[in-house]
């Protein structure tokens, strides 16, 4: 993979990514084996033609900058490398904090990730238990407890005192993680496994982070909408109850598709925005 400058930025920064980890046939990352088939699949086969631009990389960076913090200031063990043979398959992980009684991660992430839904945490604690999984393979040890610190990097206070109820209610928040049995982990393993070796595995909606099309019914003159639906007929039925109401097409998006995805170069079954209607 190539790490471009298409901004002309500082040398440091390029210099901090150019060692992009190249993905293994033979072996998967948590974070692979979590994520979709399709993106380690598209990366096995086109990794010497696959570019990314230093502008792009920038938050990862700083989740490496957080990872060093951690190492330098916490009271138990960072950056602790993880790997087992599962079925044939070897599962590599690197745990950012460990001691005897906790396993944690940290991130930086945008507010967004956890307000459209809970697939984001989902993905945490899957990565964390499979992190705990590993560990006891190699240590005979079963970790109690697992926690994410969260650091959103765009949260703001006027939008939490706007959204109470769904917004973060700080801008760090640490999320207490449930720990899976070891069946439960062995069983989730398996089934990942199974869709990595489906070749004609296609990205999921959840995968390719699409948000809906909607319709907003907004009072004229208003900045925000009264109320929001996926559905036109719903937003037209309560727009046609009050002359003062207008309705406001929101086309949906497939953010991965459209703008995040590593392998989006390569990708045939990448939906960008203007492709269609969700
Ligand atoms: S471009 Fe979209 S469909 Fe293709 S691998 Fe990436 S997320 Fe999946």
């Amino acid at each position: 993979m190539k790490v471009t400058n298409t901004h002309g930025l500082p040398s440091v920064l390029v210099k901090a990514c150019e060692n992009q980890r190249k993905p293994k046939a033979e072996s998967l990352s948590c974070t692979e084996l979590i994520d979709s088939p399709l993106i380690h699949r598209l990366k096995l086969e086109h990794w010497d033609y696959l570019e990314v631009d230093v502008s792009e990389m920038v938050w990862a960076m700083t989740g490496t900058a957080l990872h060093q913090m951690v190492e330098k200031h916490g009271a138990g063990t960072a950056e602790i490398a993880l790997e087992c043979e599962f079925e044939g398959k070897k599962i590599t992980g690197t745990c950012d904090h460990l001691t005897p009684d906790l396993i944690s991660d940290w991130k930086t992430t945008s507010v967004w990730s956890v307000m459209i839904g809970n697939d984001w945490l989902n993905k945490v604690a899957e990565q964390l238990n499979i992190y705990r999984y590993l560990h006891w393979k190699m240590t005979g040890m079963l970790i109690p407890r697992l926690s994410a610190c969260v650091i959103f990097r765009d949260w703001r206070r006027s939008e939490q005192k706007r959204n109470p109820q769904e917004y973060p209610s700080r801008n760090v928040i640490e999320y207490n993680v449930d720990c899976w049995s070891v069946g439960e982990c062995e069983n989730f393993i398996r089934e990942r496994l199974a869709f990595h070796a489906d070749k004609e595995y296609v990205c999921s909606m959840a995968e390719r982070w699409a948000k809906p099309s909607t319709w907003a019914v907004i009072k004229k003159g208003a900045k925000r909408a009264t109320r929001v639906f996926e559905n036109e007929m719903q937003a037209i039925d309560m727009a046609v109850t009050d002359s003062s109401y207008e309705v406001d097409y929101r086309p949906g998006a497939h953010l991965r598709c459209d703008e995040y995805c590593p392998v989006r170069q390569v990708c045939k079954w990448r939906i960008q925005n203007d492709d269609i209607d969700i």
